[in-house]
Protein backbone atom coordinates (compact mmCIF):
# COMPACT_ATOMS: atom_id res chain seq x y z
CA UNK A 1 0.00 0.00 0.00
CA UNK A 2 1.23 3.20 -0.74
CA UNK A 3 0.95 7.01 1.10
CA UNK A 4 0.23 8.13 -2.29
CA UNK A 5 -3.45 9.99 -2.95
CA UNK A 6 -4.26 8.42 -6.67
CA UNK A 7 -6.74 9.55 -8.52
CA UNK A 8 -8.36 6.75 -10.15
CA UNK A 9 -12.25 6.91 -10.51
CA UNK A 10 -12.07 3.99 -13.07
CA UNK A 11 -10.39 1.53 -11.44
CA UNK A 12 -12.03 2.64 -8.05
CA UNK A 13 -15.19 1.91 -8.79
CA UNK A 14 -14.19 -1.86 -9.85
CA UNK A 15 -13.29 -2.40 -5.60
CA UNK A 16 -15.79 -2.99 -2.38
CA UNK A 17 -15.75 -1.35 -0.31
CA UNK A 18 -16.49 -1.44 3.48
CA UNK A 19 -17.93 2.51 3.81
CA UNK A 20 -18.19 5.83 1.60
CA UNK A 21 -17.53 8.83 3.02
CA UNK A 22 -18.52 11.85 1.52
CA UNK A 23 -16.98 14.86 2.23
CA UNK A 24 -13.20 15.70 2.24
CA UNK A 25 -12.75 18.46 4.50
CA UNK A 26 -11.57 17.51 8.48
CA UNK A 27 -13.93 15.44 9.43
CA UNK A 28 -14.20 13.29 6.48
CA UNK A 29 -10.37 12.76 6.26
CA UNK A 30 -10.59 12.09 10.18
CA UNK A 31 -13.58 9.15 9.02
CA UNK A 32 -11.01 7.46 6.35
CA UNK A 33 -8.18 7.56 8.78
CA UNK A 34 -10.04 5.86 11.96
CA UNK A 35 -11.80 3.54 9.46
CA UNK A 36 -8.49 2.20 8.44
CA UNK A 37 -7.48 2.04 12.67
CA UNK A 38 -10.15 -0.75 12.40
CA UNK A 39 -9.16 -2.48 9.56
CA UNK A 40 -12.10 -0.90 7.20
CA UNK A 41 -11.82 0.10 3.43
CA UNK A 42 -12.95 3.33 3.02
CA UNK A 43 -13.76 5.26 0.05
CA UNK A 44 -13.48 9.19 0.35
CA UNK A 45 -15.33 11.64 -2.31
CA UNK A 46 -14.76 15.43 -2.63
CA UNK A 47 -16.78 17.45 -4.93
CA UNK A 48 -13.53 20.02 -4.71
CA UNK A 49 -10.35 19.50 -3.75
CA UNK A 50 -9.34 18.18 0.14
CA UNK A 51 -9.61 20.37 2.86
CA UNK A 52 -10.51 23.70 0.65
CA UNK A 53 -14.04 24.64 1.88
CA UNK A 54 -14.16 25.44 5.74
CA UNK A 55 -11.47 23.42 6.98
CA UNK A 56 -9.15 25.43 5.25
CA UNK A 57 -10.52 28.76 6.82
CA UNK A 58 -10.24 27.94 10.59
CA UNK A 59 -8.02 29.90 13.31
CA UNK A 60 -5.85 26.87 13.43
CA UNK A 61 -6.45 26.44 17.32
CA UNK A 62 -6.10 22.93 19.37
CA UNK A 63 -7.93 23.61 21.76
CA UNK A 64 -6.75 22.71 24.73
CA UNK A 65 -10.14 23.45 26.60
CA UNK A 66 -9.09 25.89 29.13
CA UNK A 67 -11.89 27.84 28.08
CA UNK A 68 -14.30 25.78 29.21
CA UNK A 69 -14.01 25.88 32.60
CA UNK A 70 -15.63 28.91 32.27
CA UNK A 71 -19.14 26.54 31.75
CA UNK A 72 -17.86 24.12 33.97
CA UNK A 73 -17.93 21.96 31.18
CA UNK A 74 -15.20 19.36 32.14
CA UNK A 75 -15.88 16.54 29.42
CA UNK A 76 -15.23 19.08 26.78
CA UNK A 77 -12.17 20.47 28.88
CA UNK A 78 -10.99 16.62 28.68
CA UNK A 79 -11.84 15.51 25.22
CA UNK A 80 -10.10 19.06 23.63
CA UNK A 81 -7.06 17.72 25.91
CA UNK A 82 -6.99 14.39 24.46
CA UNK A 83 -7.31 15.88 21.28
CA UNK A 84 -4.61 18.50 21.95
CA UNK A 85 -2.26 15.67 22.66
CA UNK A 86 -3.06 13.55 20.22
CA UNK A 87 -2.47 16.02 17.75
CA UNK A 88 0.81 17.15 19.64
CA UNK A 89 1.68 13.70 19.20
CA UNK A 90 1.16 12.29 15.91
CA UNK A 91 1.45 15.71 13.71
CA UNK A 92 4.66 17.17 15.80
CA UNK A 93 6.09 18.47 12.41
CA UNK A 94 2.61 20.74 12.07
CA UNK A 95 1.15 21.23 15.27
CA UNK A 96 3.09 23.43 18.30
CA UNK A 97 2.05 24.50 21.87
CA UNK A 98 0.78 28.42 21.85
CA UNK A 99 1.08 30.33 24.92
CA UNK A 100 -2.22 32.18 24.69
CA UNK A 101 -2.75 35.71 27.33
CA UNK A 102 -5.62 37.32 28.30
CA UNK A 103 -5.58 40.69 30.44
CA UNK A 104 -7.44 41.08 33.11
CA UNK A 105 -9.00 44.13 34.74
CA UNK A 106 -10.84 42.21 37.75
CA UNK A 107 -14.29 42.18 36.56
CA UNK A 108 -16.03 39.23 36.26
CA UNK A 109 -14.73 36.02 35.57
CA UNK A 110 -11.28 37.81 34.96
CA UNK A 111 -10.07 37.95 38.14
CA UNK A 112 -6.81 37.08 39.32
CA UNK A 113 -8.30 34.81 42.06
CA UNK A 114 -10.63 33.62 39.84
CA UNK A 115 -7.90 32.56 37.33
CA UNK A 116 -5.08 31.53 39.96
CA UNK A 117 -8.15 28.91 41.11
CA UNK A 118 -8.57 28.03 37.14
CA UNK A 119 -5.42 27.42 36.22
CA UNK A 120 -4.86 25.30 39.31
CA UNK A 121 -8.01 23.19 38.32
CA UNK A 122 -6.75 23.01 34.41
CA UNK A 123 -3.40 21.78 35.82
CA UNK A 124 -4.87 18.74 37.81
CA UNK A 125 -7.50 18.14 35.00
CA UNK A 126 -4.71 17.41 32.41
CA UNK A 127 -1.96 16.56 34.78
CA UNK A 128 -1.56 14.10 32.19
CA UNK A 129 -1.39 16.35 29.30
CA UNK A 130 2.43 15.28 28.56
CA UNK A 131 2.85 11.70 28.24
CA UNK A 132 4.82 10.72 25.41
CA UNK A 133 5.30 13.91 24.32
CA UNK A 134 8.56 15.39 22.99
CA UNK A 135 9.71 18.67 25.15
CA UNK A 136 9.39 21.09 21.99
CA UNK A 137 5.74 19.75 22.25
CA UNK A 138 5.24 19.66 25.74
CA UNK A 139 2.28 22.17 27.47
CA UNK A 140 3.54 23.89 30.56
CA UNK A 141 1.61 25.06 33.13
CA UNK A 142 -0.79 28.21 33.14
CA UNK A 143 0.26 31.04 35.19
CA UNK A 144 -0.18 34.59 35.91
CA UNK A 145 1.60 37.73 34.92
CA UNK A 146 2.03 40.80 36.71
CA UNK A 147 1.53 44.41 34.95
CA UNK A 148 4.81 44.84 33.37
CA UNK A 149 5.45 41.15 32.50
CA UNK A 150 2.13 41.31 30.56
CA UNK A 151 3.10 44.86 29.26
CA UNK A 152 6.17 43.36 28.25
CA UNK A 153 4.40 40.28 26.36
CA UNK A 154 1.80 42.31 24.74
CA UNK A 155 3.01 46.32 24.90
CA UNK A 156 -0.15 47.47 23.19
CA UNK A 157 -2.66 45.91 25.97
CA UNK A 158 -4.87 48.53 27.34
CA UNK A 159 -3.50 49.61 30.23
CA UNK A 160 -6.06 51.54 32.65
CA UNK A 161 -7.09 49.32 35.09
CA UNK A 162 -4.88 46.06 34.35
CA UNK A 163 -4.19 44.13 37.40
CA UNK A 164 -1.98 41.66 35.06
CA UNK A 165 -2.95 38.55 32.73
CA UNK A 166 -3.52 34.42 32.79
CA UNK A 167 -1.83 32.28 29.96
CA UNK A 168 -2.60 28.93 29.14
CA UNK A 169 -1.49 26.86 26.09
CA UNK A 170 -3.19 25.46 22.89
CA UNK A 171 -1.81 23.89 20.12
CA UNK A 172 -1.50 25.88 16.57
CA UNK A 173 -1.06 24.59 13.20
CA UNK A 174 0.21 27.09 11.17
CA UNK A 175 -0.10 24.50 7.83
CA UNK A 176 -3.32 23.41 8.98
CA UNK A 177 -3.82 22.06 5.34
CA UNK A 178 -1.28 19.98 5.28
CA UNK A 179 -2.55 18.29 8.35
CA UNK A 180 -5.48 16.96 5.75
CA UNK A 181 -3.85 15.90 3.18
CA UNK A 182 -1.04 13.75 5.95
CA UNK A 183 -3.83 12.18 7.25
CA UNK A 184 -5.07 11.20 3.62
CA UNK A 185 -1.92 9.79 2.53
CA UNK A 186 -1.86 7.62 5.68
CA UNK A 187 -5.18 6.27 5.37
CA UNK A 188 -4.28 5.46 1.61
CA UNK A 189 -1.24 3.91 3.05
CA UNK A 190 -3.11 2.13 5.22
CA UNK A 191 -5.92 1.02 2.73
CA UNK A 192 -8.23 3.87 1.98
CA UNK A 193 -9.09 5.70 -1.53
CA UNK A 194 -9.57 8.94 -1.82
CA UNK A 195 -11.14 10.70 -4.73
CA UNK A 196 -11.40 14.65 -5.31
CA UNK A 197 -13.64 16.16 -7.95
CA UNK A 198 -15.47 13.43 -7.62
CA UNK A 199 -19.53 14.71 -6.46
CA UNK A 200 -21.36 12.26 -4.69
CA UNK A 201 -24.98 12.89 -6.41
CA UNK A 202 -27.39 10.23 -5.82
CA UNK A 203 -27.59 7.19 -3.22
CA UNK A 204 -27.99 3.50 -4.37
CA UNK A 205 -30.31 1.52 -2.35
CA UNK A 206 -32.01 -1.60 -2.58
CA UNK A 207 -35.11 -2.51 -0.72
CA UNK A 208 -34.41 0.28 1.76
CA UNK A 209 -30.76 -0.74 2.40
CA UNK A 210 -28.01 1.99 1.20
CA UNK A 211 -25.94 0.28 -1.87
CA UNK A 212 -24.07 3.18 -2.74
CA UNK A 213 -23.41 6.11 -4.51
CA UNK A 214 -23.43 7.14 -7.85
CA UNK A 215 -20.70 10.15 -8.07
CA UNK A 216 -19.51 12.68 -10.83
CA UNK A 217 -16.19 12.87 -11.90
CA UNK A 218 -15.64 16.26 -12.96
CA UNK A 219 -12.14 15.97 -14.38
CA UNK A 220 -13.59 13.81 -17.08
CA UNK A 221 -17.02 14.11 -16.92
CA UNK A 222 -18.16 11.14 -16.19
CA UNK A 223 -20.57 9.33 -13.83
CA UNK A 224 -19.47 6.23 -11.97
CA UNK A 225 -21.21 4.02 -9.09
CA UNK A 226 -19.45 2.83 -6.19
CA UNK A 227 -20.61 0.42 -4.03
CA UNK A 228 -20.65 0.17 -0.16
CA UNK A 229 -23.32 -0.63 2.07
CA UNK A 230 -22.47 2.26 4.31
CA UNK A 231 -22.44 5.58 3.23
CA UNK A 232 -21.60 8.57 6.02
CA UNK A 233 -22.50 12.16 4.99
CA UNK A 234 -20.05 13.83 6.41
CA UNK A 235 -20.22 17.71 3.84
CA UNK A 236 -19.64 20.14 6.43
CA UNK A 237 -22.12 23.03 5.36
CA UNK A 238 -23.58 21.04 2.45
CA UNK A 239 -24.63 17.60 5.20
CA UNK A 240 -28.21 19.33 4.79
CA UNK A 241 -28.37 19.38 1.18
CA UNK A 242 -26.94 15.82 0.73
CA UNK A 243 -29.13 14.48 3.51
CA UNK A 244 -32.09 15.53 1.85
CA UNK A 245 -30.65 14.40 -1.46
CA UNK A 246 -30.22 11.02 -0.09
CA UNK A 247 -33.28 10.84 2.09
CA UNK A 248 -34.44 13.89 3.92
CA UNK A 249 -33.47 17.10 5.45
CA UNK A 250 -32.73 17.56 8.92
CA UNK A 251 -32.33 20.52 10.59
CA UNK A 252 -30.68 19.87 13.45
CA UNK A 253 -27.53 18.82 11.17
CA UNK A 254 -26.37 22.01 9.97
CA UNK A 255 -28.31 25.78 10.82
CA UNK A 256 -25.90 27.76 9.09
CA UNK A 257 -23.83 31.17 10.58
CA UNK A 258 -21.36 32.99 8.72
CA UNK A 259 -17.76 33.13 11.26
CA UNK A 260 -14.35 34.75 9.63
CA UNK A 261 -10.96 35.56 10.55
CA UNK A 262 -8.64 38.13 9.09
CA UNK A 263 -4.97 38.34 8.55
CA UNK A 264 -3.54 41.72 8.51
CA UNK A 265 0.16 42.69 6.51
CA UNK A 266 1.06 43.62 10.30
CA UNK A 267 3.43 42.36 13.17
CA UNK A 268 1.57 40.41 15.77
CA UNK A 269 0.44 42.59 18.81
CA UNK A 270 2.21 39.35 20.97
CA UNK A 271 4.59 35.90 20.59
CA UNK A 272 1.33 34.86 22.27
CA UNK A 273 -2.38 34.66 21.32
CA UNK A 274 -4.01 37.08 22.94
CA UNK A 275 -7.83 37.66 24.09
CA UNK A 276 -9.01 40.78 24.17
CA UNK A 277 -12.63 41.94 24.59
CA UNK A 278 -14.34 45.17 22.54
CA UNK A 279 -14.55 47.85 24.12
CA UNK A 280 -17.81 49.10 22.46
CA UNK A 281 -20.34 50.13 24.37
CA UNK A 282 -23.02 46.98 24.62
CA UNK A 283 -20.68 44.40 23.00
CA UNK A 284 -18.57 42.00 24.94
CA UNK A 285 -17.33 39.71 22.06
CA UNK A 286 -14.37 38.33 23.02
CA UNK A 287 -11.59 37.83 20.02
CA UNK A 288 -8.72 36.30 20.08
CA UNK A 289 -5.13 37.66 17.73
CA UNK A 290 -2.71 35.00 17.15
CA UNK A 291 0.86 35.51 15.54
CA UNK A 292 0.53 33.58 12.37
CA UNK A 293 3.96 33.73 10.26
CA UNK A 294 5.41 37.22 11.85
CA UNK A 295 1.89 38.38 10.77
CA UNK A 296 -1.09 38.81 12.75
CA UNK A 297 -4.35 36.96 12.29
CA UNK A 298 -7.49 38.01 14.16
CA UNK A 299 -11.06 36.20 14.73
CA UNK A 300 -13.09 35.46 15.34
CA UNK A 301 -15.91 37.65 13.23
CA UNK A 302 -19.78 35.91 13.55
CA UNK A 303 -22.64 37.04 12.34
CA UNK A 304 -26.22 35.21 10.88
CA UNK A 305 -26.09 33.90 7.53
CA UNK A 306 -28.80 34.77 5.75
CA UNK A 307 -28.92 31.96 3.19
CA UNK A 308 -27.50 34.16 0.04
CA UNK A 309 -26.21 32.51 -2.89
CA UNK A 310 -22.91 34.49 -2.62
CA UNK A 311 -20.12 32.96 -1.41
CA UNK A 312 -19.98 32.81 2.38
CA UNK A 313 -17.80 35.70 3.15
CA UNK A 314 -18.19 38.90 5.14
CA UNK A 315 -19.75 42.19 3.78
CA UNK A 316 -17.97 45.27 3.64
CA UNK A 317 -20.01 46.46 6.73
CA UNK A 318 -19.04 43.91 8.68
CA UNK A 319 -15.19 43.80 7.65
CA UNK A 320 -15.93 47.20 8.72
CA UNK A 321 -17.03 46.99 12.41
CA UNK A 322 -14.58 43.52 13.00
CA UNK A 323 -12.03 45.78 12.68
CA UNK A 324 -13.30 48.81 14.52
CA UNK A 325 -14.26 46.64 17.34
CA UNK A 326 -10.49 45.36 17.61
CA UNK A 327 -9.27 48.92 17.22
CA UNK A 328 -11.84 49.23 20.15
CA UNK A 329 -10.37 45.91 21.71
CA UNK A 330 -6.58 47.34 21.67
CA UNK A 331 -6.38 51.13 21.65
CA UNK A 332 -3.55 52.60 19.54
CA UNK A 333 -4.27 49.09 17.23
CA UNK A 334 -5.42 51.41 14.74
CA UNK A 335 -5.97 48.70 11.53
CA UNK A 336 -7.41 49.59 8.72
CA UNK A 337 -8.60 47.50 5.65
CA UNK A 338 -6.06 48.16 3.45
CA UNK A 339 -3.78 45.92 5.50
CA UNK A 340 -6.09 43.32 4.65
CA UNK A 341 -4.02 39.83 3.41
CA UNK A 342 -6.81 37.61 3.70
CA UNK A 343 -10.19 36.50 4.37
CA UNK A 344 -10.60 33.43 6.04
CA UNK A 345 -14.59 32.36 6.43
CA UNK A 346 -16.62 29.91 6.07
CA UNK A 347 -20.14 28.36 7.18
CA UNK A 348 -20.86 27.19 10.63
CA UNK A 349 -23.25 25.36 12.72
CA UNK A 350 -25.64 27.67 15.01
CA UNK A 351 -27.40 26.82 18.34
CA UNK A 352 -30.77 28.43 15.97
CA UNK A 353 -31.93 29.11 12.53
CA UNK A 354 -30.60 32.65 12.08
CA UNK A 355 -28.95 32.83 14.76
CA UNK A 356 -25.17 33.68 15.43
CA UNK A 357 -23.66 31.28 18.40
CA UNK A 358 -21.61 28.26 17.10
CA UNK A 359 -23.12 24.64 18.45
CA UNK A 360 -20.68 23.08 20.91
CA UNK A 361 -21.60 19.37 20.11
CA UNK A 362 -21.29 17.34 16.92
CA UNK A 363 -24.73 15.65 15.17
CA UNK A 364 -24.60 12.01 14.33
CA UNK A 365 -27.88 11.08 12.56
CA UNK A 366 -28.85 7.58 11.48
CA UNK A 367 -31.53 7.93 8.55
CA UNK A 368 -33.27 4.76 9.32
CA UNK A 369 -34.12 6.24 12.59
CA UNK A 370 -36.49 7.92 11.13
CA UNK A 371 -37.32 5.35 8.11
CA UNK A 372 -34.37 6.74 5.90
CA UNK A 373 -32.48 4.02 4.35
CA UNK A 374 -30.85 1.34 6.57
CA UNK A 375 -26.59 2.39 6.27
CA UNK A 376 -26.92 5.84 5.45
CA UNK A 377 -25.53 8.08 8.45
CA UNK A 378 -24.94 11.62 8.34
CA UNK A 379 -22.50 13.32 11.07
CA UNK A 380 -21.81 17.34 11.49
CA UNK A 381 -18.61 18.20 13.50
CA UNK A 382 -17.77 21.38 15.39
CA UNK A 383 -14.24 21.59 15.86
CA UNK A 384 -10.77 20.89 14.24
CA UNK A 385 -10.01 20.10 17.04
CA UNK A 386 -12.28 17.19 17.64
CA UNK A 387 -12.57 16.47 14.61
CA UNK A 388 -10.89 13.06 14.57
CA UNK A 389 -12.94 12.12 18.10
CA UNK A 390 -15.69 12.93 16.16
CA UNK A 391 -14.89 10.22 13.50
CA UNK A 392 -13.83 8.13 16.08
CA UNK A 393 -17.18 7.72 18.17
CA UNK A 394 -19.48 7.72 14.64
CA UNK A 395 -17.77 4.93 13.52
CA UNK A 396 -18.12 2.88 17.41
CA UNK A 397 -21.48 3.54 16.88
CA UNK A 398 -22.04 2.10 13.43
CA UNK A 399 -19.23 -1.18 13.52
CA UNK A 400 -20.06 -1.37 16.97
CA UNK A 401 -18.09 -4.88 16.55
CA UNK A 402 -14.94 -3.29 15.54
CA UNK A 403 -11.85 -3.13 18.54
CA UNK A 404 -11.07 0.36 18.44
CA UNK A 405 -8.12 1.67 19.98
CA UNK A 406 -8.33 4.27 22.93
CA UNK A 407 -7.42 6.90 20.03
CA UNK A 408 -4.68 8.70 21.68
CA UNK A 409 -1.88 5.98 20.88
CA UNK A 410 -1.34 3.45 18.63
CA UNK A 411 1.24 3.74 16.09
CA UNK A 412 -0.36 3.74 12.97
CA UNK A 413 0.89 6.97 12.29
CA UNK A 414 4.31 7.36 13.11
CA UNK A 415 5.85 7.24 9.61
CA UNK A 416 4.08 10.36 8.85
CA UNK A 417 6.49 12.59 10.39
CA UNK A 418 9.11 11.34 7.32
CA UNK A 419 6.84 11.65 4.56
CA UNK A 420 5.35 14.55 5.44
CA UNK A 421 6.57 18.31 4.06
CA UNK A 422 5.83 21.62 3.99
CA UNK A 423 6.89 23.39 0.70
CA UNK A 424 7.33 27.07 2.54
CA UNK A 425 6.54 29.84 0.07
CA UNK A 426 9.35 31.71 0.93
CA UNK A 427 11.81 29.16 -0.58
CA UNK A 428 14.85 30.48 -2.71
CA UNK A 429 13.39 28.97 -6.30
CA UNK A 430 16.60 29.96 -8.01
CA UNK A 431 18.17 28.61 -10.34
CA UNK A 432 15.33 28.59 -13.14
CA UNK A 433 15.95 24.32 -13.38
CA UNK A 434 16.54 23.45 -9.92
CA UNK A 435 15.40 20.87 -7.61
CA UNK A 436 12.05 22.62 -6.04
CA UNK A 437 11.15 21.78 -9.68
CA UNK A 438 11.49 18.29 -8.94
CA UNK A 439 10.03 18.49 -5.44
CA UNK A 440 6.69 19.82 -6.64
CA UNK A 441 6.66 17.73 -9.42
CA UNK A 442 7.01 15.11 -7.09
CA UNK A 443 3.83 16.28 -5.10
CA UNK A 444 1.77 16.93 -8.07
CA UNK A 445 2.02 13.22 -8.64
CA UNK A 446 1.81 12.10 -5.29
CA UNK A 447 -0.89 14.23 -3.96
CA UNK A 448 -3.91 14.10 -6.50
CA UNK A 449 -2.88 17.85 -8.13
CA UNK A 450 -5.75 18.33 -10.30
CA UNK A 451 -5.62 22.30 -10.84
CA UNK A 452 -2.79 25.00 -10.12
CA UNK A 453 -5.04 26.06 -7.00
CA UNK A 454 -4.79 22.78 -5.40
CA UNK A 455 -1.07 22.83 -5.69
CA UNK A 456 -0.97 27.04 -4.52
CA UNK A 457 -3.65 26.80 -1.60
CA UNK A 458 -3.50 23.55 -0.17
CA UNK A 459 -0.20 21.70 -0.75
CA UNK A 460 2.05 24.25 -0.35
CA UNK A 461 2.37 27.31 1.32
CA UNK A 462 2.72 29.09 -2.19
CA UNK A 463 -0.64 30.98 -1.60
CA UNK A 464 1.12 33.17 1.43
CA UNK A 465 3.09 35.08 -1.00
CA UNK A 466 0.10 36.37 -3.84
CA UNK A 467 2.30 38.82 -5.90
CA UNK A 468 5.19 36.24 -6.39
CA UNK A 469 2.28 33.30 -7.25
CA UNK A 470 0.74 35.35 -9.93
CA UNK A 471 4.54 36.06 -11.02
CA UNK A 472 5.66 32.72 -11.06
CA UNK A 473 2.19 31.05 -12.38
CA UNK A 474 3.59 30.39 -15.52
CA UNK A 475 6.71 28.49 -14.47
CA UNK A 476 4.47 26.30 -12.05
CA UNK A 477 2.02 25.27 -15.29
CA UNK A 478 5.09 23.96 -17.07
CA UNK A 479 5.42 21.53 -14.18
CA UNK A 480 1.88 20.23 -15.36
CA UNK A 481 1.54 18.15 -18.85
CA UNK A 482 -0.53 20.95 -19.76
CA UNK A 483 -1.24 22.76 -23.20
CA UNK A 484 -1.41 27.18 -23.58
CA UNK A 485 -5.45 27.60 -23.28
CA UNK A 486 -5.36 25.43 -19.59
CA UNK A 487 -2.35 26.92 -17.80
CA UNK A 488 -4.38 30.44 -18.81
CA UNK A 489 -7.52 29.09 -17.71
CA UNK A 490 -5.46 27.25 -14.33
CA UNK A 491 -3.77 30.90 -13.75
CA UNK A 492 -6.94 32.90 -13.89
CA UNK A 493 -8.40 30.56 -11.07
CA UNK A 494 -5.80 31.33 -8.86
CA UNK A 495 -5.57 34.98 -9.49
CA UNK A 496 -9.55 35.03 -8.74
CA UNK A 497 -8.99 33.19 -5.28
CA UNK A 498 -6.48 35.42 -4.54
CA UNK A 499 -8.90 38.57 -5.34
CA UNK A 500 -11.82 37.12 -3.93
CA UNK A 501 -9.94 36.89 -0.45
CA UNK A 502 -8.82 40.51 -0.09
CA UNK A 503 -12.16 41.93 -1.48
CA UNK A 504 -15.86 42.21 -0.21
C1 LIG B 1 -13.80 31.14 10.60
C2 LIG B 1 -13.67 29.82 11.29
C3 LIG B 1 -12.72 29.63 12.29
C4 LIG B 1 -12.57 28.41 12.91
N1 LIG B 1 -11.58 28.22 13.82
C5 LIG B 1 -11.40 27.02 14.40
C6 LIG B 1 -10.30 26.80 15.29
O1 LIG B 1 -9.44 27.68 15.50
N2 LIG B 1 -10.17 25.59 15.86
C7 LIG B 1 -11.06 24.56 15.62
O2 LIG B 1 -10.91 23.51 16.22
N3 LIG B 1 -12.10 24.73 14.75
C8 LIG B 1 -12.28 25.92 14.14
N4 LIG B 1 -13.30 26.10 13.25
C9 LIG B 1 -14.20 24.97 12.96
C10 LIG B 1 -13.59 24.01 11.94
O3 LIG B 1 -12.89 24.73 10.96
C11 LIG B 1 -14.72 23.20 11.29
O4 LIG B 1 -15.44 22.51 12.29
C12 LIG B 1 -14.19 22.16 10.31
O5 LIG B 1 -13.24 22.69 9.42
C13 LIG B 1 -15.36 21.62 9.49
O6 LIG B 1 -14.86 20.58 8.69
P1 LIG B 1 -15.84 19.70 7.81
O7 LIG B 1 -15.05 18.59 7.25
O8 LIG B 1 -17.04 19.33 8.61
O9 LIG B 1 -16.40 20.70 6.70
P2 LIG B 1 -15.69 21.22 5.37
O10 LIG B 1 -14.28 21.54 5.58
O11 LIG B 1 -16.57 22.29 4.82
O12 LIG B 1 -15.75 19.96 4.42
C14 LIG B 1 -16.94 19.49 3.83
C15 LIG B 1 -16.58 19.03 2.43
O13 LIG B 1 -17.69 18.34 1.84
C16 LIG B 1 -17.60 18.55 0.45
N5 LIG B 1 -18.88 18.18 -0.18
C17 LIG B 1 -20.08 18.81 -0.06
N6 LIG B 1 -21.01 18.18 -0.79
C18 LIG B 1 -20.40 17.12 -1.39
C19 LIG B 1 -20.85 16.10 -2.30
N7 LIG B 1 -22.10 16.04 -2.73
N8 LIG B 1 -19.95 15.19 -2.72
C20 LIG B 1 -18.65 15.22 -2.31
N9 LIG B 1 -18.18 16.19 -1.47
C21 LIG B 1 -19.05 17.11 -1.01
C22 LIG B 1 -17.24 20.03 0.35
O14 LIG B 1 -16.70 20.36 -0.92
C23 LIG B 1 -16.26 20.20 1.50
O15 LIG B 1 -14.92 20.10 1.08
C24 LIG B 1 -13.44 27.33 12.58
C25 LIG B 1 -14.42 27.51 11.57
C26 LIG B 1 -14.51 28.73 10.92
C27 LIG B 1 -15.53 28.90 9.82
Amino acid sequence: MTSQLIRNPRQACKREYDLIVVGGGVHGAMLALEATRIGLRPLLLEKEDFGGATSFNSLRLIHGGFRYLQTLDYARLRRSAAERHWFLENFSHLVKPLPCMAPLYGKGLRRKSTLNLAIRVYDFLTKDRNLRLRPEGSIPSGKLLSVDETIRNFPLVDRSGLQGSAVWYDGYVENSQRVIIDTLRIACKNGATVLNYTEAKQLVSDSGQARGVVAHDHVTNTDYTFSADIIINVAGPWCRDLAKRFDRDEKILFRSMLAWNILFDRAPVSDNGVAVTSGKAGSSHTYFLVPWKNKLLAGTGQAPWPHESRRAHPTQDQTLNFIEDLNSAIPGLDLNSAEIIYTFSGLQSATTEGGKNFVTSDVFFDHSSKEGPQGLFSVSGVKLTTSRYTAEKALRVIFPGRSHADGVHDGILESLNDNSQVWDFSRNLEPKHGRWEDDLRQLISDESVIHLDDLVFRRTTLWENPGRVIDMAPQLCSLFDWDHDKSEYEIKRVAALVNDQRTN
